[in-house]
């Protein structure tokens, strides 16, 4: 019939837009090692920012003592300790604790909010036990995870250059937020102060190559997505002044905002047009978990109204943008019964339509494509990072064992979403070089790490 002809066309189409062959992997992968050198190249050369992170002494397993960290990224922030015992017994002890921000601070003034996070870090630094002792004439130093978009000046400042994910408060913007911090601390009386400020994907880096030297790259899949990799410093000239005692740094590339080679629909079109960025993030928006599940809800929503593919209703919950979330479609995906209740039943609870198996069937391709594609372009951009990598330092990353950290919502509870990134790779690099490259989830790697980055680039050592 015309109808499922209609339903069956979109599919057809999308997946033909969609789809990611070795030659598009490849140009991705290129075209990110390209736009990585244009960023390192000037302020400005390039979608990639390539931001310095001001570190040049990563952990080597050898610090000792009591550290702190505390991550702030969105509606709650983290703080946690942890004793730290040189290179035989590594990390003795750590405790965490998660604390949510209540709404009102988020639009609050500056001083209320980091009050607010120093008296929290405060109460949690009185229940230190016999366990935690600071080094001989040292005092507590924190390393400061901070996700919003900064203008880092130093391993211990950074001005924030403006609030997302919801935040709106005011004074910050234009300000050192290590200053913040640290004024807010003394206003308590709280004997602590920051060594380093980390962004999240820094921290996870940090984190795990304290664990295994051969980690070179780290890279986050969760709500949003970015990546950063260990760079020589001599590798980046627009910043010929900086010395490192290591001769390396990490870049953060806030990979994010790439845009070129990649594969997209109308409907990734029309979502970035109706977005609060639009023409901003665009591999963000085709990659990372915010976005997945919308899109998807845009393919079905169309598929509805010009297939009918749920008879003639098109409730209000299908056109609301976001009501199918990333981790609905994972769900779906996860369906392996015969009749899809699972598929069945979240289409009712989250769109309101009532769905027989060929719609259930004709969703669950459209989930498959909407990850696969998101999977094997987030492991050509990997590839990309590696590239580039091996391009100016011959032997450095393929011929011997090299790790990529992972961490994030998306890649950790996504199974097919994560077999289509390791996939990808593979198909890349073939198998030979591929069997080198290692890429394993690095479990919260950043809290430790920014805690080990504080210990790093302690003020008394
Ligand atoms: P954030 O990135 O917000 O700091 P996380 O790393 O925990 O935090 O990632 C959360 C994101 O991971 C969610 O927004 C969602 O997109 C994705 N996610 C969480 N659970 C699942 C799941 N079961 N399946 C697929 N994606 C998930």
């Amino acid at each position: 019939s015309t109808v499922t002809t209609s339903v069956d066309e979109i599919l057809t189409n999308l997946q033909k837009q969609c789809a990611t062959p070795l030659p598009v992997l490849r140009h991705v992968a290129d075209s990110m090692a390209n736009d990585m050198r244009a960023g390192l190249a000037f302020d400005g050369g390039s979608d990639l920012k390539m931001i310095l992170s001001y570190v040049d002494s990563l952990p080597t397993g050898n610090e000792k003592g009591l550290f702190y960290a505390l991550d702030l990224g969105g509606t709650n922030f983290r703080v946690m300790r942890v004793q730290l015992g040189g290179i035989d017994q590594r990390v003795i002890a750590t405790e965490a604790e998660q604390v949510s921000i209540p709404q009102e601070l988020m639009f609050g003034t500056s001083e209320e909010l980091f009050d607010f996070i120093a008296s929290g870090l405060a109460k949690f630094a009185e229940k230190e036990s016999g366990k935690y002792h600071l080094l001989e004439g040292t005092k507590r130093e924190l390393g400061f995870t901070f996700s919003f978009p900064v203008k880092q000046t130093s391993i211990d400042s950074g001005i924030l250059m403006k609030w997302t994910k919801g935040f709106a408060v005011s004074g910050t913007p234009g300000k050192d937020v290590v200053a913040c911090l640290n004024e807010a601390m003394k206003r308590l009386g709280l004997d602590m102060q920051v060594s380093a400020l980390v962004n999240d994907a820094v921290g996870t880096l940090a984190g795990a190559k304290y664990w295994d030297n051969d980690v070179m790259v780290a890279v986050i899949l969760g709500t949003g997505t970015n990546a950063c990799y260990v760079e020589r410093m001599d590798a980046i000239p627009k910043q010929p002044t900086q010395t490192a005692h290591s001769g390396t740094t990490i870049i953060n590339t806030e990979w994010g905002a790439f845009s070129t080679g990649l594969p997209l629909t109308e409907f990734d079109k029309q979502m970035d047009a109706e977005s609060i960025n639009p023409g901003e993030q665009i591999f963000e928006k085709t990659i990372s978990g915010m976005y997945l599940g919308e899109i998807v809800r845009r393919v079905i929503l169309r598929m509805a109204e010009a297939g009918s593919l749920f008879g003639n209703s098109i409730p209000e919950k299908l056109q609301t943008p976001f009501s199918i979330g990333t981790p609905h479609i994972c769900a779906m995906q996860q369906d392996t019964s015969n009749s899809l209740d699972t598929v069945g039943s979240i289409l009712f609870n989250e769109a309101g339509v009532e769905s027989k198996t060929g719609a259930r069937q004709i969703v669950m391709e459209v989930c498959d494509t909407i990850s696969k594609r998101g999977g094997r372009l987030a492991g050509a951009g990997i590839v990309g990072i590696l590239q580039k990598m091996e391009e100016d330092t011959k032997g450095l990353i393929f011929g011997k064992r090299t790790v990529v950290a992972m961490d994030g919502g998306l890649y950790e509870n996504y199974p097919q979403y994560k077999n289509y990134l390791h996939n990808s790779v593979t198909e890349i690099l073939g198998q030979k070089l591929s069997e080198n490259i290692v890429i394993e989830h690095s479990k919260d790697g950043s809290g430790i790490g920014a805690a080990l980055l504080a210990a790093a680039n302690s003020k008394y050592k």
